[in-house]
């Protein structure tokens, strides 16, 4: 839908993953035209781009990790590579024409809003600074490596790398490598290096619960019915999306029903690993659920073969030339890859963002990032997070819930329109009702039963997960209502 009126806010939108290219697409299709996207690094793509790790790939299902307005009927597997899907957002940035408004290797640094004008003053780190009435983040919440705080790890000699920074120069052939962590990521990139290196010594710390994944290639006269017939496209993915979607409950409300899920992944473990001191040690011992349930066909035969070494002792400290466990066992490596994730639940702090009378972001968030919806913030007037606090899954596609903020967020622009240079600002009371009844959902939920996560912040509370369906998070977002905001005019 067009839009009706010709004077176009300025838009600037910090970040080109599936967020940032999603909304400026929704933005450009409903008239919205001075859009600017920052982007810190040379290429678009956000995670996609960053974890280019081998084996990295998606655990959605390929037809349901994409947007429901830009079908693609190609898809070479069930669940897609990471290259299939950056080429799938290249293609996207070319068909929607967004690299003319898509600006590379612009980090933002700051952002200030200046009520005098209801504007937001934006300034990059290279210390030039651009001006919009609007402010829209889509920085994603996997984006900053976390770095493990081991003693001595500064002081390794050999090569070491972050997962998400995968170092492709260095060949880890018949080399003797130390794996950090077993999320994810690392039950993606483990099989495949188990298969260069000499040794590999796989530091866990909690295993991780691993299904089997039901991955296939796509035959080709499957591709041929999905591009013929669009509708039959459509209908898979309604399959996906059903059959995702009735997991929720599993995990919000009747966590007794994921045991069904345990079982499968003990059977598949004790299929698959002969060695008995490894099965004990890789069959985890809390809810399943309450970290992300993970698919993998090859990690349980990586895991059984004879160069790789599951080591479940605490690590003490990193040495020059190795990992020392708590016991004083010395494993030696050339090299230290670490899978520990990211620090996810910080959002947007390495960004300094100044609201309204000089509130602070990262002050405001000292108890825990909360936003009204997942997307404004009280006191951050027209600012709309995407992918915000509380909007992660579990069970199904981030971008279902992506394209809920991108019709909210349209919706926001639309209500602004009716009052010229005002800015809108989330009631508090609002977000903190909000706030309480998500807090309140997340209660007796399975990431509620003890374990660490990324879902918890340092203080314990879930500032990630969405607690309950996506269709009721699309029918909180489906329109705005006005009374939950004020409309701010510029105090000149
Ligand atoms: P992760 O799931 O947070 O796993 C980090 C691992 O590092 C855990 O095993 C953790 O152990 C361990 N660890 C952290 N600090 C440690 C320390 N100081 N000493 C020893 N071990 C330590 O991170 P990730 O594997 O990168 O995945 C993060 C998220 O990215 C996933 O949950 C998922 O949402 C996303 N992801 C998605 C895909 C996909 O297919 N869509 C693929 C990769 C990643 P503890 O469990 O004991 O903390």
């Amino acid at each position: 839908m067009q839009r009706a009126h010709t004077e176009s806010p300025s838009i600037l939108i910090i970040g080109t993953g599936f967020g940032g290219l999603g909304m400026a697409i929704q933005l450009k299709k409903a008239g919205y035209h001075n859009i600017t996207l920052l982007e810190k690094a040379s290429r678009v793509g956000g995670t996609w781009r960053d974890n280019t790790y081998p084996g990295a790939a998606c655990d959605v299902q390929s037809h349901f990790y994409s947007y429901s307005f830009e079908p693609k009927h190609d898809w070479s597997r069930k669940f897609g590579l990471q290259s299939e899907i950056l080429g799938y957002m290249e293609h996207c940035v070319e068909k929607y024409g967004l690299g003319e408004h898509i600006r590379f290797n612009s980090e933002v640094s700051q952002a200030n809003f200046d009520q005098r004008l209801n504007r937001w003053n934006v300034t990059l780190t290279s210390g030039e600074t651009l001006t919009a009435r609007i402010l829209i983040t889509a920085t994603g919440q996997l984006n900053q490596p976390a770095c493990p705080k081991i003693q001595g790890l500064d002081h390794f000699r050999g090569r070491m790398f972050h997962s998400a920074r995968w170092d492709h120069d260095y060949d880890l052939t018949g080399k003797k490598v130390a794996v950090i962590g077993t999320g994810a990521s690392a039950i993606q990139f483990v099989p495949e290096v188990a298969k260069q290196a000499n040794t590999l010594n796989l530091f866990q710390r909690s295993a991780a619960w691993v299904l089997p994944k039901p991955d296939r290639p796509f035959k080709p006269w499957e591709q041929w019915l999905f591009s013929k017939l669009p509708i039959w496209d459509r209908l898979y993915r309604y399959l996906i999306y059903w059959k995702n979607e009735s997991r929720a409950l599993a995990f919000t409300r009747f966590n007794g029903l994921l045991e069904i899920f345990a079982r499968q992944a003990r059977k598949e473990a004790q299929k698959r690993v002969t060695d008995p001191e490894k099965l004990r040690k890789i069959i985890p011992d809390y809810q399943i659920g309450c970290k992300r349930i993970l698919i993998s066909n090859d990690w349980y035969p990586a895991i059984n073969q004879t160069n790789v070494n599951l080591v479940t002792d605490a690590i003490r400290e990193v040495a020059p030339d190795g990992v020392v466990t708590a016991d004083g066992a010395h494993y030696p490596a050339d090299a230290i890859i670490l899978a520990t994730g990211f620090r996810a639940s910080e959002f947007l702090s390495p960004i300094t963002i100044i609201g309204r009378n000089g509130k602070n972001l990262n002050e405001a968030w000292k108890n825990g990032a909360v936003a009204f919806k997942g997307i404004t913030v009280s006191g951050f007037p027209n600012m709309f997070m995407l992918y915000g606090p509380n909007t992660n899954l579990a069970h199904n596609s981030i971008l279902y819930m992506l394209e809920s903020q991108f019709r909210y967020v349209l919706d926001c622009l639309k209500a602004l329109d009716k009052y010229p240079g005002a800015a809108m600002d989330v009631r508090e009371d609002r977000q903190e009702r909000f706030s309480q009844v998500v807090q309140t959902g997340l209660e007796g939920t399975v990431w509620d039963t003890g374990c660490t996560s990324w879902y918890l912040d340092e203080n314990g509370k879930n500032t990630v997960n969405w607690p309950g369906f996506t269709f009721t998070y699309r029918f909180a977002t489906r329109h705005v209502e006005t009374a939950d905001y004020q409309f701010l005019n510029p105090a000149h």
